[in-house]
């Protein structure tokens, strides 16, 4: 990896970072309103719910950005966290908070697909 490359990389992150703190900041009014309609609250429910889980996955993703950055400062950056293989570049241009190499990255993502599809049942029954 060249210093241009990294430099980029970092900047990506701290933009992310950025980014992802603004939109949680805003998040912190999610509110419980009691509805007479009671359509409107079943509603309003399945909304929070909704807004909950977006509202995780985004304090994953600043935790994920927060955790690439630390790693530029102490060293491992662009090394898989699972088999210590080298990230390959083009990965981390698309997404310079990788913790993980493709391979990992795909293992790990067949757990969190089941995850997610238990959320999605569980908006379900909410709705
Ligand atoms: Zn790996």
């Amino acid at each position: 990896m060249t210093q241009n490359e990294l430099n980029r990389f970092q900047a990506a992150l701290t933009a992310r970072v950025a980014e992802l703190e603004r939109v949680t900041r805003r998040r912190d009014d999610i509110t419980v309103e009691r509805n007479a309609d009671q359509l409107d609250e079943i509603q309003a429910a399945s909304q929070r719910t909704l807004a909950v889980y977006n509202l995780d996955r985004e304090f994953n993703q600043l935790r994920e950005a927060r955790a690439a950055i630390r790693r530029f400062q102490e060293g491992g950056f662009g090394i898989c966290q699972e088999c210590e293989d080298d990230i390959h570049p083009k990965r981390l241009a698309a997404a310079p908070w990788a913790l993980y190499c493709i391979r990992c990255q795909e293992a790990a993502d067949r757990n969190l697909g089941e995850h997610e599809a238990a959320s999605r049942d569980l908006l379900g029954r909410a709705a």
